[in-house]
């Protein structure tokens, strides 16, 4: 027997294992059973070479629980070691500059054990002595039996082993007990070993017998030696990458597409990707590629590996060339990690063109499902904006699709203003904004529907990148404001007028919570609604942004800003204000008789007073001026009073405001009451 101690620098390496890598400790099963599938494969490529010239046997991995002697067990039929070989493979580990690396990394498993090849030594986050048992492949090699209880210190014999291989044996310690549960050990076989190449046996099969489970005579195989993405893709069928999608995630709808990826050079990689059905919610969906090396699970989380936007996509990345044993932060800068991201972005795109290109039906029948995905690409990753915007769609109230391109040329004649600004209508809802729609068609304008959750941030880009374009919700203003022509000069009201409908809608007006109305008047046409409701175009986008941006909760909490638009060409409009100006005559012109003297008494104390510095005004003057600004907002108020008298009076008036709520969804509680109750009086 031999006895000696590991090859480390630092005095004992396990506590610090141990210690910092609790978290991630499941890992060690992952570690032992690959390098039992290395072992094998490597003993294969022997065979193949004709190096190896026995007979390759049954392969498969077993491992094995013993729960009454306290050990796992992970058995291979590969090449093994020898006594110089575990020496070393095992016991030479080299520690250069084993302190500074622990504590910079010693949050982060991985990086510490991919740092050392520390993947056998694993085991001890978990074992508290680890045998390794081992007979090389090599004509007349013997068995040898390493041992070591965690400390430097091993253990090495001569034994007796039947067959050619190695058993790992971890003698599990107290606090891992877990280890040796069969459903924990399942579980793990399951996450990481689910598609490794060799087969990996844990224990056998089971089956009812007399109301009994009992073990058949057959293996329990845990994985998937061919999973779909080692496959020949010009081999497989729909069938097989949807059962394959199946297999991963059972709770799944169907996928929309996928992309098999496949690449040797500058990098390894392979994989299949799929677009799940996305409708809402972008974080639902996260997390669900399974990135693997070399049929090794590593994780499933994959942000820093591939853009984000392409977290949202399902399936599995398998590359060797993916840095997985290093610290999260340096994936973002690794240049192959660069370029595996950039090449998945443009595989990703190219396939979405390539389905738009060969069948733009079922490319425009997904759409719903995949603008989001192709939105938020678009948003995040000026690359794909690029290749995407040839076949990203849009789409109209009437449900057809456009390209950017073909809609822009669509709308570039009837749509272009006055200043050459081309005008893009959207509507945000087919049926609150029904009425608008129908106006904006009814001047030959095309409205497109933009309900998707990322349409208010795809707008703002769009208006940046689109030249000399603007987008307009169909109520962000009356139509003929929103796209303004040269030759339409109609005729205003006088500002007299003006005030005087003012004064009496805005006496009418309900109290709405959240809601702030501001009356005006504009001369839309004969033809056009007596009063329309309109909603600031930028206010509601700050607003909207406000919901799910920080720092603009300030726009959340203002009132919603509505214009209540008084068609003056209209005949109701229009009766109103006749009526008004001969009702109220008597009234009002007294008041503008005094409110004229006033005018021209304060246009004189002006006068006098232009010249003299605030400081140089005497007492007296300044409460003239006061007093006169004083007379002159009484009188004006006087004025807007008997406005709104008449206003109050006007049931038509009421009725037309009411109408145009009611087409908004604004009409609500007492407010609806009592226009149902002054409907129900105007029917004669
Ligand atoms: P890595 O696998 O990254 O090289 P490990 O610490 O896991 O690091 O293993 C060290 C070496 O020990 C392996 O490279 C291999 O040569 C040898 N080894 C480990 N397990 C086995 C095994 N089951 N059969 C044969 N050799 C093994």
């Amino acid at each position: 027997m031999q006895k000696g101690n590991i090859g480390i620098t630092t005095e004992n390496i396990f506590p610090v294992i141990k210690k910092f890598l609790y978290s991630d400790h499941e890992i060690f099963l992952r570690e032992i059973v690959s390098n039992a599938v290395d072992a094998t494969q490597k003993l294969k490529t022997l065979a193949m070479k004709g190096d190896f010239k026995g007979e390759l046997g049954d392969l498969t991995v077993r491992v094995s629980v013993d729960k009454d002697a306290k050990t796992l067990t992970i058995s291979d039929r590969g090449i093994g070691m020898t006594a110089e070989e575990i020496d070393k493979y095992i016991n030479q580990i080299a520690f250069s500059g084993a302190n500074d690396f622990l504590e910079k990394y010693k949050d982060d498993a991985s990086a510490i054990i991919g740092h050392f090849g520390l993947g056998f030594y694993s085991s001890f986050m978990v074992a508290d002595r680890v045998d390794i048992i081992t007979r090389s492949y090599q004509d007349g090699a013997k068995g040898v039996k390493w041992t070591c209880d965690g400390s430097p210190a091993f253990e090495i014999d001569d034994c007796e082993k039947a067959d050619r291989g190695t058993d790992i044996v971890l003698h599990i310690s107290d606090d891992c007990v877990e280890f040796l549960e069969k459903n924990k050990i399942q579980e793990l076989l399951t996450k990481y070993c689910r598609f490794l190449p060799v087969p990996i046996a844990f224990g056998k099969q089971t089956e009812w017998k007399d109301g009994k489970e009992v073990e058949t005579e057959k293996d329990n195989i845990v994985n998937d030696t061919t999973p779909l993405w080692t496959k020949t893709p010009s081999t497989l069928k729909d069938e097989d990458y949807k059962k394959f999608y199946r297999e991963l995630y059972p709770m799944a709808d169907e996928p929309l597409f996928w992309i098999h990826l496949n690449v040797d050079y500058p990098f390894n990689l392979t994989g299949v990707l799929y677009f799940p059905r996305i409708k809402s919610n972008l974080d639902v969906h996260r997390n669900k590629i399974q990135l693997y090396c070399n049929q090794v699970f590593v994780t499933d989380q994959v942000e820093n590996i591939v853009p984000d936007f392409l977290t949202l996509l399902h399936g599995v990345i398998d590359s060797p060339d993916i840095p997985l044993n290093v610290s999260r932060s340096y994936l973002q800068s690794d240049s192959n990690v660069k370029k595996i991201s950039s090449y998945i972005t443009k595989k990703v795109s190219d396939r979405l063109q390539s389905i738009f290109k060969t069948d733009r039906k079922d490319f425009e029948q997904k759409w719903d499902d995949l603008k989001l995905f192709i939105h938020y690409g678009m948003l995040s990753e000026p690359d794909f904006y690029d290749k995407a915007k040839t076949y990203a769609l849009f789409k109209d109230v009437d449900g057809k699709f456009f390209t950017y391109d073909e809609y822009r040329d669509l709308i570039k004649d009837a749509q272009t203003d006055k200043d050459g600004n081309l005008i893009y209508l959207y509507a945000t809802n087919k049926e609150e904004q029904y009425a608008y729609i129908e106006t904006a068609k009814s001047k030959g304008y095309s409205v497109l529907l933009l309900d998707g959750q990322l349409d208010t941030a795809m707008v703002s880009m769009l208006e940046q990148k689109f030249e000399k374009s603007r987008f307009s919700r169909v109520d962000g203003d009356v139509i003929d404001r929103i796209i303004r022509k040269e030759d339409e000069k109609k005729e205003q009201l006088a500002a007299e007028d003006v005030a005087a409908l003012d004064g009496a809608f805005t006496a009418i007006l309900p109290q709405v919570d959240k809601a702030q109305f501001h009356v005006e008047a504009v001369a839309m046409g004969e033809q056009a609604a007596p009063v329309v409701i309109t909603q600031s175009e930028y206010m509601r986008r700050m607003k909207d942004a406000s919901r799910y941006q920080q720092g603009m909760s300030f726009y959340g909490e203002m009132p919603d800003m509505y214009n209540v638009v008084l068609n003056s060409d209209h005949r109701l409009v229009k009766g109103i204000l006749d009526d008004m100006k001969v009702s109220v005559k008597d009234q009002i012109a007294p008041i503008e008789n005094e409110l004229k003297g006033m005018r021209a008494r304060h246009a004189a104390l002006e006068s006098e007073q232009k010249d003299k510095k605030p400081e140089d005004l005497t007492d007296a003057e300044k409460d003239d001026m006061k007093k006169c600004n004083d007379d002159i907002a009484n009188l004006e108020n006087k004025r807007k009073e008997v406005w709104a008298n008449y206003g109050k009076g006007n049931k038509i008036a009421s009725q037309l405001v009411d109408l145009a709520l009611l087409q908004n969804g604004l009409l609500r509680g007492e407010a609806l009451n009592k226009f149902v109750n002054r409907s129900v009086e105007l029917i004669k």
